[in-house]
């Protein structure tokens, strides 16, 4: 049998070749390759699927965070407060613009920032919440927006691996890097907000700091999404509600096969996430491997115990153990039920605790 993969964009791909190829062929004929009517066409049909007012595309999920704080006046000194269970770009670019990221433990269940654990972490130099909605499950939002507004503090959502999930801080980032459950066949992002002020302000800083070509008003950088990727995220957007319907047809599968209690409404389930007991994780991965099935490990290193945030004094026990336990399963929206039997299968006949 051939190699199952953890994502399958040339399935995917083959599903809408028509649609991708006339649109290409659409921007080449009117050479519009760097902002210009694609990337406004998409970034209206963005705003609206996300049900926000405004969406700003940048050239990526790195710079959707990075613009977000920089817009909302993080700077040196201040302290983010975030999860170290995620991608390292949402605690660098904190560190990039001169601040502190705080790590807060994770719920061991949903592997999102524990919401009962930020308060404690809140001081003088706070100044905003980034929650990661990690693997697709929403972070819980109510309870961070509620102690956010108490303590007059921003909330930036890192959604990179969750559009879909309704944004309700002040700015939610997205990545559209190509294996994302949007992904442009390149490196992409955007900002969605209903904040006009914010949105002026990162397309500014997006374009050199200029709102009037060839008249800078201010230091920014080169962050905008190609015409080419703006057509490409157009028509895939059109099927993203229904890609997302068969990613949790598989999780849902998963669960059932495997016995697992993964499955909650409202995930969108950029991945499939299970834990392993007892130390059997690398050999799961390893015999699911030999047996051609992708599998992987996110995270195998919580960003407190990254070379560039280490000295900091943490005690985050829950997220040190979810890292040497969890794996992630094949997960994407052409993945048949018939392969995901086989899956389970394997898993199940090796017989590691879950
Ligand atoms: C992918 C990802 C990013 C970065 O997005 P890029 O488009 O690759 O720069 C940030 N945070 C999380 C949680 C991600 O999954």
């Amino acid at each position: 049998m051939k190699k199952i993969p953890m994502v399958d964009l040339y399935a995917q791909y083959k599903t809408i070749k028509k649609e991708i190829d006339k649109a290409i062929k659409e921007v080449i004929s009117k050479s519009a390759f760097v902002g210009g009517e694609y990337v406004d066409k998409f970034e209206i049909e963005l705003a609206k699927f996300c049900g926000c007012k405004y969406a700003v595309t940048l050239n990526s999920g790195t710079d959707a965070l990075y613009l977000s704080l920089w817009a909302l006046g993080i700077k040196p000194g201040d302290e983010v407060i975030t999860t170290p269970f995620t991608f390292f770009a949402t605690a660098e670019i904190i560190a990039r613009l001169g601040a502190k990221p705080v790590f807060v433990d994770i719920n061991p269940e949903t592997y999102n920032i524990d919401e009962n654990l930020i308060e404690k972490a809140i001081t003088k130099k706070t100044k905003a919440i980034l929650p990661v909605h990690i693997f697709g499950r929403q972070a819980e939002m109510e309870k961070i927006n509620e102690i956010a507004k108490r303590h007059k503090l921003l909330v930036i959502e890192d959604a990179c691996q969750a559009i879909g999930v309704p944004v309700t801080g002040n700015v939610a980032c997205l990545s559209f890097f190509p294996s994302k459950n949007l992904g442009a066949w390149g490196d992409g992002g955007a900002i969605i907000t209903n904040d006009e002020k914010l949105a002026e302000k990162v397309k500014i800083l997006r374009n050199h700091g200029s709102k009037i070509k060839y008249y800078n008003d201010e230091i920014g950088v080169s962050s905008r999404l190609d015409g080419l990727q703006a057509a490409v995220l157009s028509v895939k957007l059109g099927h993203l509600k229904e890609w997302i319907k068969e990613r949790q047809r598989v999780a849902k599968m998963y669960d059932k096969l495997l016995d697992n209690k993964n499955y909650v409404k409202g995930h969108v389930f950029h991945q499939y996430t299970m834990r392993v007991k007892n130390g059997k994780r690398d050999e799961l991965k390893k015999y699911l491997n030999d047996n051609g099935i992708s599998a992987m490990i996110y995270y195998p290193l919580p960003l407190h115990k990254m070379k560039p945030f280490l000295g900091e004094k943490c005690n985050l026990p829950i997220v040190e153990k979810a890292c040497s336990e969890v794996i992630s399963l094949p997960i994407y929206p052409e993945l048949e039920n018939k392969k995901i039997e086989v899956i389970c299968k394997k898993i199940n006949k090796l017989n590691v605790k879950c």
